[in-house]
Order: C-alpha cells, then sequence, then structure tokens
C-alpha cells in the first residue's frame, strides 16, 4: 500500500484531529503518502482532496473540532453519489481510507469497501455520546465528560447558594454513558438515562426525604434521549414543590480542547488503523477493551450489542447519593 486517505465525519468530537495527526505521522513513517479529505463524505464526492505532510498536522494535537471538517451527505447512502467519490479515490491510486466518526460514518465506509474491492477501509470511533460497539471507548468522550462535570460544578455553587433542585441536560441520544459517568463524578442525587425506566414519583420522594435531612440542594442529570430537562421539571412540579431551575448544556459538550485521555486514545487508534491497513485488513471499526487495542468486522459492530450500559455502575450511583 502505496497511498492512503483520511476523512471526519458526522458531529465533530474534541480528539479528532489527534487521530488524524496519528493516521498522518503513521502513515508518513512508513513511507505511505497521505490525503486528507475535507467536509467527509460531501468533500469525498466533490474530490476536496489534499495530499498532506508531516506539517499539515503540526499544532493540531490539542485542538477541538477537527480541522478537516465535517459534514453531513446523505445523498452518500446512493450507490452512484458513492461511484464518484470511489472514482476520485482510485484515480490518485489511494488504496486505503480511514473514517474517523460514528456508525452512520462506517456503514459509508463499508458500502465502500463492499463496491470497490481495491480499497480498504478502517473505521475509528469518534463521537463524544460513547455509543458505538467494539470498544469501550470513543474518542471525544473524556473531554465532553470533563466539560460536564466543569459547568455542573459551577452550577452547584449556585443551586447551594440558593437551595435549588438543579436539573441539568446533557447530551446521548440512545446512550446514557455521558450522564452515567458525569453523575457519578458530579455526586449527582439521580441520573436519568435511556437505558433505565424513570420514576419521577420516586425521584420526587427521595429529593424530598432529603430536603428532610437536611440537604440544601440536589442536582439531576438527564440525557437528553431519555427526556428533556424542561420535561423532567415539569413532571417533578407536580408532586413536591420546590424551586427547581433547568440547565441546558448544549453544545459547550462538543467543543474544547481534548483531555490527555482522549489524545492517548485517538493517537493509539489512529496509529492502530494504519497498522491494520497495512497488514491487508478491511472493513473493521478500531477501538479499546480492557486497554487493549482490538478491531472488529462493521458487520458485528452494527449488529452485536456489546456496549452495553454499566447496571453495577447506576445502582452504585444510587447507593452513594442516599
Ligand atoms: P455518525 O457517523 O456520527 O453516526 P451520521 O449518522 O450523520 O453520523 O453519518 C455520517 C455520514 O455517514 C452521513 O452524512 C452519510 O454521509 C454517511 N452515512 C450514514 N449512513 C450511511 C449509509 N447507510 N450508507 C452510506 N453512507 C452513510
Amino acid at each position: 500500500m502505496k497511498k492512503i486517505a483520511v476523512l471526519t465525519s458526522g458531529g465533530d468530537a474534541p480528539g479528532m484531529n489527534a487521530a488524524v495527526r496519528a493516521v498522518v505521522r503513521k502513515a508518513i513513517y512508513n513511507n505511505v503518502e497521505v490525503y486528507g479529505i475535507f467536509q467527509g463524505y460531501q468533500g469525498l464526492v466533490n474530490d476536496e482532496i489534499e495530499k498532506l505532510e508531516l506539517g499539515s498536522v503540526g499544532d493540531t494535537i490539542q485542538r477541538g473540532g477537527t480541522f478537516l471538517y465535517s459534514a453531513r451527505c446523505p445523498e452518500f447512502k446512493e450507490a452512484s453519489v458513492r461511484q464518484k467519490g470511489i472514482e476520485n479515490l482510485k484515480k490518485r491510486g489511494i488504496e486505503g481510507l480511514v473514517v474517523i466518526g460514528g456508525d452512520g460514518s462506517y456503514r459509508g465506509a463499508q458500502r465502500i469497501s463492499e463496491e470497490c474491492k481495491e480499497i480498504q477501509t478502517i473505521g475509528v470511533p469518534g463521537t463524544i455520546d460513547n455509543d458505538i460497539n467494539g470498544t469501550d471507548f470513543t474518542i471525544g468522550f473524556d473531554t465532553a465528560l470533563n466539560t460536564i462535570i466543569e459547568s455542573v460544578d459551577k452550577i452547584r455553587d449556585t443551586a447551594s447558594s440558593h437551595a435549588r433542585t438543579f436539573i441539568i441536560e446533557v447530551m446521548g441520544r440512545d446512550c446514557g454513558d455521558l450522564a452515567l459517568w458525569a453523575g457519578m463524578s458530579v455526586g449527582a442525587e439521580t441520573i436519568i438515562v435511556p437505558e433505565m425506566s424513570v420514576d419521577i414519583r420516586e425521584i420526587a420522594e427521595r429529593i424530598e426525604s432529603g430536603i428532610k435531612r437536611g440537604k440544601k440542594h440536589s442536582i439531576i442529570i438527564v440525557a437528553e434521549g431519555c427526556m428533556s430537562g424542561q420535561a423532567c421539571a415539569d413532571e417533578l412540579l407536580k408532586y413536591i414543590n420546590v424551586d427547581a431551575r433547568v440547565s441546558v448544556l448544549g453544545h459547550i459538550q462538543r467543543g474544547g480542547s481534548p483531555t490527555g485521555n482522549d489524545r492517548v486514545l485517538a493517537s493509539r487508534l489512529g496509529g492502530f488503523a494504519v497498522d491494520l491497513l497495512l497488514n491487508g485488513e478491511t472493513a473493521q471499526g478500531v477501538g479499546i477493551k480492557d486497554n487493549q487495542l482490538v478491531s472488529t468486522p462493521f458487520d458485528d459492530i452494527f449488529t452485536a450489542n456489546d456496549h452495553k450500559f454499566n447496571h453495577k455502575m447506576y445502582e452504585l450511583t444510587k447507593e452513594l447519593s442516599i
């Protein structure tokens, strides 16, 4: 393999730049040319492809977002559109493609490797939601977690000064990991996640008994995929009369300089993706399990359900917040 390309796709995540840097540097170290595809699959189709050098990724490891830009490209689900992208790779002699993104992005990569046997594809999990099979952690999760912790610590100052209940809505459409890990980290009284049934009456009773015991404030973390912070407040106020405020953290969770954990994870996974391409592997997603680098065929990533919600951790948060 003499030439590979890399793109970032789907929602951006802190650490994507570190992953691109690792792909570029590892490839060049192995005498492989690297091309950056700008704007994800949209740029692949529109031929926004440029050769990257060692210096192209200098001063990027600490930056959030993605310097390759990301874009949604729904048309990439059409075979004729994908064919244009495949032609743009083939005309440059590119034989390997690293796709950094979520499982939607992996599906695009899988189609490419099915439709063009000369192009190998490897997926690198980049999303703050931590919702991809085949890995314990995705790139961006740790940074988003730390952003939430920092924000909630500040909100807690106000909550305790005014004896308020704060309901904090965090990201996580189908996966409650951000809410769970943030909830445990900030000592939230209640964590509401899509994986567990919600009993607002029971939550209200717990807040009430806390107040009776002298608790001055409560923090509730709710994952957006379960219910909105406002819906949670509206329901809660049906059962108790508390001074409840809602804070929706929104897009600040996606930005910022990646944490050390995310930089290390991105560097390891990016380097490993190049190793796999050089070994002739294709149609796989890389990941980390028990701190070991692993790869899983895309088909298994789409069908398996190995990224399980940690019920023991959830139960522990309840035990610690009585
Ligand atoms: P994520 O990668 O974070 O899951 P999306 O689901 O938005 O984000 O997918 C990112 C891009 O991947 C889409 O805009 C589209 O270009 C491509 N994609 C998603 N699903 C498919 C599919 N089934 N076939 C081909 N390409 C897809």
